[in-house]
């Protein structure tokens, strides 16, 4: 396979171009693709034809292809995205009044076998490469006409994957996407989420250019959290608090601690006064998310009333928030769509109602 444009930074461009061509090629292809948002390498107008063609034999542009896209009444475009080497990964636009986000995948598939989760299910296939987790923003941005530079835009690393798992990647992307001569977006408009891999959390704090941290609790006791998501027989609630405590925030940050509440199994009362005792001495506010109910997940979502009960007892020490449920019509549940897609298309595109939903942003 040939080298990708996408995803390198200044130096890396310039191993791209024919030997001898001066260095502004290098920033002027940088700023086409990042900045400019050009799509081809048709579209680098500041080269001339022969260099551009020499550019097509030399590289892959390597914007990932839109192999399925869905759209709920309520705005949400849910996106099956292919990659050069034709796996499939998942992207969500969710537009909203003043603030639209794109939710992007950072792995293909999850090592992380949380039990309520049903990425979960398909296991890891592999890492995405930088490109391919900047190429989800730079898609999304055209199809939508979204301006990253404003504070309108927001992009959650919370769909497929493990970020923490692959932070190099995640980084590097981060970098291009927050380079003012890049991608140009704010740090502060970047969530990355984890399920915990507290020996990821120092290096992640020590970056220079990193994106706001969000970490997902959906247990509010050590044994609890064990059985819902079992790294945390390798990676303690106690220590991973511990990380957050000595997390080094940024005078602006707090940690969004994420809850899924699981009916009648992580969603009494004493789940939200515990959730109280864990956070309450952190800077960090609280989301809430009523489970997505999917096949293969033993678990129910609870009534609106349990929720709106948990929420006002965290409420009284910490910011908390519900997460609206987004797309229930197109089955924009996490890894929903690409479980559809490779078993029965036809049936997803028509819709039909399963009641399976992806996760908005925080009301
Ligand atoms: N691995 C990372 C990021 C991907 S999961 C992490 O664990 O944070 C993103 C969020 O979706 C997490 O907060 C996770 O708990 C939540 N999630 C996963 N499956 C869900 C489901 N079926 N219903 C509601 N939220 C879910």
């Amino acid at each position: 396979m040939k080298p990708v444009l996408i995803g390198r930074e200044l130096p890396e461009i310039a191993e791209l171009l024919p030997p001898g061509e001066p260095a502004f090629r290098a920033r002027q292809l940088y700023e086409a693709a990042y900045r400019k948002r050009v799509a081809s390498w048709d579209g680098i107008t500041t080269f001339g034809k022969a260099l551009r063609e020499a550019m097509v034999e030399r590289a892959d542009f390597g914007l990932p292809e839109v192999a399925q896209e869905f759209t709920s009444s309520d705005g949400t475009h849910r996106y099956l995205l292919r990659l050069a080497d034709l796996r499939t990964v998942e992207t969500v636009f969710m537009p909203e009044d003043r603030r639209d986000t794109l939710c992007i995948s950072t792995q293909v598939g999850c090592p992380v076998d949380c039990k309520f989760c049903l990425t979960a299910l398909m296991g890891l296939e592999r890492n995405l490469t930088a490109g391919e987790i900047v190429g989800q923003v730079l898609l999304g941005a055209a199809r939508h006409g979204l301006d990253p530079t404003s504070r309108q835009m927001n992009v959650v690393m919370m769909g497929q994957g493990e970020p923490l798992l692959n932070l190099d990647n995640v980084l590097k992307a981060t970098r291009i996407l927050c380079d003012e001569r890049g991608v140009g977006m704010s740090e502060r408009r970047i969530t990355v989420s984890t399920a915990g891999i507290v020996n990821r959390m120092e290096a992640l704090g020590r970056a220079a250019v990193r994106p706001k941290l969000a970490i997902s609790l959906n247990a509010s006791n050590e044994e609890q959290r064990r059985e819902l998501m079992p790294i945390t027989k390798k990676w303690h609630l106690k220590d991973l608090l511990e990380a957050c405590r000595a997390y080094p925030l940024r005078t602006w940050e707090r940690i969004t601690f994420e809850y899924v509440l699981l009916g009648g199994v992580n969603d009494t009362d004493a789940d939200a006064r515990r959730v109280v005792k864990l956070l309450g001495h952190l800077r960090c506010k609280v989301n809430l998310i009523a489970l997505n109910p999917g096949p293969g997940i033993p678990f129910e979502t609870p009534s609106e009333e349990r929720v709106e009960s948990f929420r006002q007892i965290v409420l009284r020490v910490i910011p908390c928030f519900v997460r609206r449920p987004r797309g229930r019509d197109i089955y924009a549940a996490c890894g929903q769509l690409k479980r559809m897609a490779e078993s029965d298309v036809a049936a997803v595109g028509k819709g039909g109602g399963s009641g399976l939903v992806a996760i908005g942003p925080a009301l």
